[in-house]
């Protein structure tokens, strides 16, 4: 935010009049109240000026040899964004009263009659000037605002331990894959992933690094499903869910094999698994969605995909079959 109106430097005030001794006496005027005006004496050279200076507040002169005053202000109007409002004054004769009002309905903040009184200019300048100061904290705050909405957002959307979606996420993506599956009658696949003999992972080696561990394994569960569609989420505790729109079991099967691949290759040490690393079991199911089927039916064939990978041994994916669910 810029400093306040006792140091004039700060202000940048545009003159637009086409008469040589009022703006003479203007600048005058403003010269003493330390602020050194930009000028100009046509409505052409005063939207040139604005374009390029983006003044706070402009003196305007409603009668101007070419565009005249009121279409350089509706001209400003239609053109500046909120967040650089400026502030614009209508210079206007005494004995023009409809001048003033139709100053104002093109967008004029304020006037001055003429011949121009310096303590009226004075106070004008430092009234529009304390708006033009609120303008720019209430454009600074909603810029915070926005920011922390943003923030908010994403925070509301991830896990706070791996970065990944989290089952909110899960939950409003996944049906929403769902029907546009539906809508393309193509099917759509889950894959459940759990972590192998992970109470022993922290019994053994402490939750510090069971979470370091999760973090990991949740980084490869993040790269596993790259499409736009695709949706990686932390379903709770280490156990994860990967949404693959518009694939079969066979597709499911090849990325859940390739993660559980991935995984493996980090080479984590587990001492209570076969292959003493630590290793993930995945359950997979996919079906075509139509008014017969339904995700949560998906979601237990795809659990008990994954139950059966642990009961055969782990470290492997289970491909299961819509509807077998125990
Ligand atoms: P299985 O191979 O059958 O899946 O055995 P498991 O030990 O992995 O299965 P179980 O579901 O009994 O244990 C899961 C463990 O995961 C229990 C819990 O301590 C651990 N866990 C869950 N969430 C977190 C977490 O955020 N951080 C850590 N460090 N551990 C977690
Ligand atoms: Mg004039
Ligand atoms: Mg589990
Ligand atoms: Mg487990």
């Amino acid at each position: 935010m810029k400093k306040k109106m006792e140091s004039n430097d700060t202000i940048k005030v545009l003159v637009v009049e086409d008469s040589k001794v009022t703006m003479k006496v203007l600048c005058n005027y403003l010269g003493r109240m330390s602020i050194t005006p930009l000028t100009a004496e046509t409505g052409a050279a005063a939207l040139d000026i604005y374009h390029r200076e983006q003044p706070d507040i402009i003196l305007l002169d409603a009668q101007l040899p070419d565009i005249d005053g009121f279409d350089v202000a509706l001209k400003i109007r239609a053109l500046e964004k909120a967040e650089d409002w400026t502030a614009i004054i209508f210079l206007t004769s005494m004995d023009k009263d409809e001048d003033l009002a139709r100053g104002i309905e093109v967008g004029g903040d304020d006037y001055l009659m003429k011949p121009i009184s310096e303590i009226v200019l004075k106070a004008k300048i430092r009234a529009m000037y304390r708006l033009v100061e609120m303008q720019r904290a209430l454009v600074d705050m909603t810029q915070k605002l926005n920011e922390a909405n943003v923030k908010l957002q994403r925070l509301s959307a991830t896990d706070g331990l791996t970065g990944i979606s989290n089952r909110r996420m899960y939950d409003e993506l996944a049906i929403r894959e769902w029907r546009r599956c539906e809508r393309m009658n193509k099917p759509l696949a889950l894959v459940m992933i759990d972590v192998d003999h992970f109470k022993l992972f922290n019994d053994k080696y402490g939750h510090q690094a069971g979470d370091e561990c999760l973090k990991k394994v949740a980084d490869q569960v993040g790269r596993a499903a790259p499409r736009a569609t695709d949706l990686a989420a932390r379903y709770g505790g280490e156990e994860f869910v990967l949404v693959l729109g518009e694939t079969d079991t066979d597709g499911a099967k090849w990325i859940a094999n390739r993660l559980r691949q991935q995984v493996s290759d980090l080479n984590i040490p587990h001492y209570a698994t076969e292959s003493r690393h630590v290793t993930i079991s995945c359950g997979v199911a996919s079906v075509v969605p139509d008014e017969k089927t339904t995700l949560e039916t998906l979601l237990k064939s795809a659990d008990f995909a994954l139950y059966q990978a642990k009961k055969t041994g782990r470290d492997r994916v289970g491909a299961g079959v819509y509807g077998q669910i125990e």
